[in-house]
């Protein structure tokens, strides 16, 4: 007679498919009202963590990158960009060294944002959703799990940009 332990186990019934209901839990809901709730406050507060770079940053004359003397000329512009939790705008110097002809915006380097461009933390979660999710999808989810409001088109933008900055930087230690 056979060995009962070489016996193959009977199939499981293949498993289900996960997806995504139409409808989230009353507990993701109250979580999203009071996020919502709390949007102007922390906008509010970044808003002023960014003057006070701003201020700093204004304060000192950067050196040229290339032959390491004072900038100058400085002319001041205003610029925005779009965060998690709504669009910040600051003032930006704009410095030149009219030997090498470079331009530095000191600022926008401090604080890793381009002015007119989704930054920050939710350029990174949009880029982490389309790599896991169709465009569509992506900012669909985007508007479940972060409570902001963007189409696909603008998924693939921020996709493009993170991508091609990674990619750049692949090349650049190949
Ligand atoms: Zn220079």
């Amino acid at each position: 007679m056979a060995d009962p332990r070489l016996a193959c186990p009977p199939l499981a019934p293949p498993p289900v498919r996960p997806s995504l209901n139409d409808q989230p839990s009353h507990f993701i809901l109250l979580e999203r009202e009071v996020e919502q709730e709390s949007r102007p406050q922390i906008l509010e507060r970044l808003q002023q963590k960014v003057d006070a770079v701003a201020e700093e940053a204004h304060a000192v004359s950067p050196l040229c990158p290339q032959c390491a003397r004072p900038m100058g000329y400085p002319d001041t512009h205003p610029v925005s960009w779009l965060a998690r939790w709504g669009s910040l705008p600051a003032s930006v110097s704009r410095y030149r060294c009219r030997r090498c002809k470079r331009e530095r915006q000191p600022l926008l380097d401090l604080l890793g944002v381009e002015p007119g461009r989704i930054c920050g933390s939710l350029a990174r979660w949009l880029a982490l959703l389309a790599a896991v999710a169709p465009y569509e999808l992506a900012a669909r989810l985007a508007n479940l799990l972060l409570g902001v409001n963007l189409n696909a088109m603008a998924v693939w933008r921020v996709a493009q940009r993170v991508g091609q900055a990674a990619a750049s930087y692949r090349d650049a230690l190949s």
